[in-house]
């Protein structure tokens, strides 16, 4: 957590405030980051790095984890989609932030190694599901709020559509180049971005 804060004082003001977001570096304190990786890493999961989780993927780094959950201004009410479970350390960060956290994953053995790893951590509301992230999950929706833990082409539309009016998409767009974007869908059905800093994600891959 010092590390994140002093990292943080180099970025933006819209990042410092999403981080500062009530609740999240509570609950980035809350989850043992060492459960969501292989035996290799148990040192190494408390360093502000990303880690490999098998299948090409990887673990987000704590400080963009971070920013994530504060860029979609949780709230205890609120339904949240994520897109990429992976190890389901992100989920597990936004469990404690909101009421219930939808996850899709596409590569089945990592969504179910992520369904173990929750259950066994005492997390009950998150709900991990194998799919293509590109469909969302229409049956839960709409969301308060979509994270999207790998970075795509364009901005989705199809996720766009199961946002509350009001709702935040957080996404990193781009391939080479990718920026982590916050999509509000306004009232009126029209969208709002804000980019809030550069980023490197594994690609959101064509299911
Ligand atoms: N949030 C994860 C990190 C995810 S890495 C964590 O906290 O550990 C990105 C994940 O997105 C990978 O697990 C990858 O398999 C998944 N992914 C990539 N394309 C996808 C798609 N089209 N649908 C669902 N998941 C996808």
């Amino acid at each position: 957590i010092r590390e994140i804060n002093t990292e943080a004082a180099l970025l933006s003001g819209e990042v410092q405030r999403a981080i500062a977001w009530p609740g999240v570096l509570e609950a980035m304190a809350g989850v043992q980051r060492e459960q969501f990786v292989g035996k290799a890493d148990q040192a190494a999961a408390y360093c502000n790095a990303p880690l490999a989780i098998g299948h090409g993927q990887t673990i987000s780094q704590p400080l963009i984890v971070a920013i994530m959950s504060g860029a979609l201004r949780p709230q205890a009410c609120h339904r949240v989609l994520e897109i990429g479970t992976g190890s389901g350390y992100q989920a597990a960060v936004l469990a404690r932030l909101v009421g219930e956290v939808y996850s899709v994953e596409i590569v089945k053995e990592l969504a179910e190694r992520a369904g173990v790893v929750l259950a066994r951590s005492g997390v009950k509301n998150v709900h991990v599901r194998v799919g293509d992230g590109h469909h969302g999950w229409p049956e839960a929706g709409p969301f308060d709020g979509i994270i999207v833990t790998a970075a795509a082409d364009g901005v989705p539309e199809t996720l766009v559509a199961q946002l509350k009016p009001g709702g935040r998409l957080v996404v990193p767009l781009g391939r080479t180049r990718q920026v982590l974007a916050v999509l509000t869908r306004r009232d009126d059905g029209s969208i709002h971005r804000e980019d809030l800093l550069q980023v490197r994600f594994v690609p959101f891959v064509e299911g």
